[in-house]
Formats: C-alpha cells, structure tokens, sequence
C-alpha cells in the first residue's frame, strides 16, 4: 500500500497544526502509524490522497448514515449554497428542521440548533443548572460528552486512548461539581443520590455508550435513573450525539421506552456539516434566551447549509424506515462473521452491538462498563486496525470507539469485509 503522499502531507501538516491534526484520535497515535489523508468520499468508500481505496466504516464518526455524498443531500446543499452561506438571521429551513425533530421525538417539544455536541451538551447541562437553580451533575465513567470543562472527566473517546484522566487547563474548582459515577451501576447511583441528591441538577447519560467502544446500558439501569431523577427532580439528559437516528430513528430513547427531560443531538442531524443541538420539555426549553434568563448564542447556529444537510437526511431516514432494518440486517452479518473467525481461530473477543453501531472487543470479559472495556488488548487492536486497513477497510483508529454501517454499504461490502478480517485475525493470533 502506497500512502507517499499521507506521509508527506503529514509531514506539513505537524510543523503547522498541533500533531498535525484538529482531532487527536485523527493523528492515528494509538494504531503507531501515521494517519491517512482523505481526499474523497463516494457511498460507503473513502479515497486516500495516493489514490488508496477503502471501504468506510467511520463515516465521519457517525455522522454520514447514508454514506457520502448521498445525490439528494448532494443536490440540496449545492441548490442552498448559492443563495448564500450565512446570515445569521432566521431563515425557513431552521423551522422545517426544528419541525421535523419535534414531529418525530416525542420527548422533544423545543429545540435550539449549535455548532457541536460538545456545545449542545454543555449548554444542556447549564439549561438544566439555571432551570433547577442546582449545582452538582453527575457523568458516568467512560461517557465522553465533548470537550466542555465540567465534563473534562473520566471521559472516554481519544481521552481514553491517550490515557487522560483529566486534562491540564481545566480547573479543579469547575469539575468540583462533576460527580462520576460507573455506568450500568444501580447501587453506586443510588449511593450518589442519597448523598448529594438535592444538589444534583442533571445525570448526563449516553444510552448507548460509543465512546468506550459500544456498551449500552441494561434496561433496569435505564429504567432506575429514569424513575431516581424524577424522585429527586433532577433533569435526566440523554447526550444521543451518537445514537440520535443511528441505533434507531427515533434514537436510543425509543428502543428504551424512556422519556429523558433533555435530548442532545450532533452528527446525522448535520448530514456531515457542522451541528449541534439539545431540545426537550418545553417549560425547560422556555429557560433559553432570549425568552428566558439561561444564555447562549452562535454566529453560525442554525446554519442554512447545515441544517439542509441534516434536514434532507433526516428526511430520507423517516421516509424510509426499511434502512434501519436493513442496516440492522448488514450490522448483525458483520457481527456474525466476525464471531465465527475468532471461534475458528481461538481469539478472545467479545462483542456488543446495537443496530448499526457495533464493537469487537480484544478482551474475554463481558462489556457493560468502563472497567471491562479497559481490560481490551489495544496492541491487538492496532495490528487488527492495520491489517484491515492494508486489505481495504478503514475501521475507527482505536479500540475505544465504534464500527459504524452506513446504508450505502452493500451485502458484498460486507463480505470483503469479513474476508479481510479473517486474515487480519489471523495475523492478531500470531502476535
Ligand atoms: N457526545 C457524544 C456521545 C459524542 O460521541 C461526541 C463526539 N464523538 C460528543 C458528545 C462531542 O461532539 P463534538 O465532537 O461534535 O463536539
């Protein structure tokens, strides 16, 4: 495999750019090697700048659901690009957005667009301190929400990857009011709550966890911070950048039977541009500015070509239910395929999944928490990561993170996909 180019390309970019990236998990530190620069995306494939081909299985961290450069998202964007990129004045399509998400999610009465997950959360979070007038917010092990001061904590993503528990910069006097907890641990938030509970202004939760790999809570954990926040009347957040209309269309929320006070949205809401967002009950929501004292604000919120981005994705998603089955159907032959090649050749993993987001695991061990997800080999994973990515498949350059289907991919994609991963599993064996 020729990757000239990325090489020298990289090169440049480190003299210029912090490790030569505006991502950490981009610069690939993890797997020890350099990273590939991208140059082109078509469907579920990705092209390298020395022409390289690989079968996508990041989608740009989540965000592309429809692969890239979906025709009608392709045909909106180019029709709103030449009306203008930005004016930062209400414009037709923020509602029709706003609409849509509120139509389809139950829990969603209200919602304001940002720029990011890491502001949607962020914002939630001082929503939902200004509306409770309380201080305390609970995150769990593992649960990365962006990178916001208070939520600087026992994160997981490249945070996890590069072993940083806390990151320098950030106060201790902010995180003071982070209380973590572990994930899918009744007792321990139990505990919390008997504690602090009438200090506590919001849990913050993502359902399904994919930024320790994918683990998604148990149904009884669920059900119990559901029923403890409303005991003590503090906001339950469910952060679904991730698993909003990913796991399902309607998100993790659905596929729980749960009904969180605040929602918070990024990635296919933005159908790859830039965006960000957190809705919920409208008596919470009436708490933003400028109808209500909690402030927040963004030059490019609600950005025309974003929200056209996302919104003509969204569309094609609730009118086409049938590519959630399918993209299930895809992910469990994935899964599957993966399960028999360790059997066969006496590897330990261990597998979760949940509709199109999935994760293998180097570890024996069950994944339900931070502290199982940790125990996974990651020198494994950088030998598997290699090997797939010298036979064409780009997976997530970490074991920490998730593998994503999009709905471009197709049966025989998949099955490359496992013939690859048969030989990349072997070479894992021999280590
Ligand atoms: N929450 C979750 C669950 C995420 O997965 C991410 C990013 N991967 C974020 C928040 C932060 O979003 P962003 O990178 O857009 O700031």
């Amino acid at each position: 495999m020729n990757l000239e180019k990325s090489k020298k390309l990289f090169e440049e970019a480190k003299a210029v750019m912090p490790g030569g990236v505006n991502s950490p998990v981009r610069a690939f530190s993890s797997v020890k090697m350099d990273p590939l620069f991208l140059k082109k995306g078509e469907g579920t494939y990705i092209y390298d700048e020395d022409g390289n081909k690989y079968i996508d299985y990041v989608g740009s961290w989540g965000p592309l659901i429809l692969g890239h450069c979906h025709p009608e998202v392709m045909k909106n964007l180019k029709e709103v690009v030449e009306l203008g990129t930005s004016f930062g004045a209400p414009t037709e399509i923020e509602t029709r957005m706003a609409q849509l998400i509120v139509e389809a999610i139950p829990s969603i009465e209200m919602i304001r667009m940002v720029n990011s997950g890491t502001e949607a959360t962020m914002t939630a979070l001082r929503l939902a301190r200004g509306y409770t007038g309380r201080s305390k917010i609970v995150k769990f092990n593992g649960n990365y929400h962006g990178h916001s001061d208070s939520l600087l904590i026992k994160a997981g993503s490249g945070l996890l990857t590069h072993g940083v528990p806390n990151s320098p910069g950030v106060p201790e006097d902010v995180v003071k009011n982070t209380i973590t907890a572990r994930y899918n641990d009744i007792e321990n938030i139990e505990e919390i709550f008997k504690t602090y509970g009438k200090d506590i202004a919001a849990v913050i939760v993502e359902p399904v966890a994919g930024n320790m790999g994918v683990v998604p809570m148990t149904q009884s954990f669920a059900d119990r911070l559901r029923s403890i926040t409303e005991e003590y009347s503090s906001v339950l957040i469910f952060d679904e950048v991730m698993t909003g209309f990913r796991v399902a269309f309607k998100g993790a929320q659905s596929l729980y039977n749960i009904t969180p006070d605040l929602t918070c949205y990024s990635k296919i809401i933005g159908g790859g541009l830039p965006v960000g967002a957190f809705g919920g009950k409208k008596e919470i929501m009436s708490m933003m500015s400028p109808i209500g004292p909690v402030y927040q604000a963004g030059t490019l919120s609600g950005n025309p070509l974003a929200m056209m981005a996302g919104y003509t994705t969204l569309k094609i998603l609730r009118d086409n239910p049938e590519i959630y089955e399918e993209l299930d159907r895809k992910a469990e032959m994935l899964e599957k395929g993966l399960k028999k090649h360790v059997e066969t050749l006496g590897i330990k993993a261990s597998f979760n999944r949940v509709g199109a987001m999935l994760c293998m695991f180097f570890t024996d061990q069950e994944v339900e928490n931070f502290e199982a997800a940790v125990t996974s080999d990651t020198e494994k994973y950088a030998v598997y990561f290699k090997e797939m990515l010298k036979r064409g498949v780009y997976l997530a350059p970490s074991q920490f993170e998730a593998t994503f289907i999009n709905a471009a991919m197709r049966y025989e994609d998949i099955e490359k996909t496992l013939e690859a991963a048969y030989h990349a599993l072997e070479e894992v064996k021999r280590l």
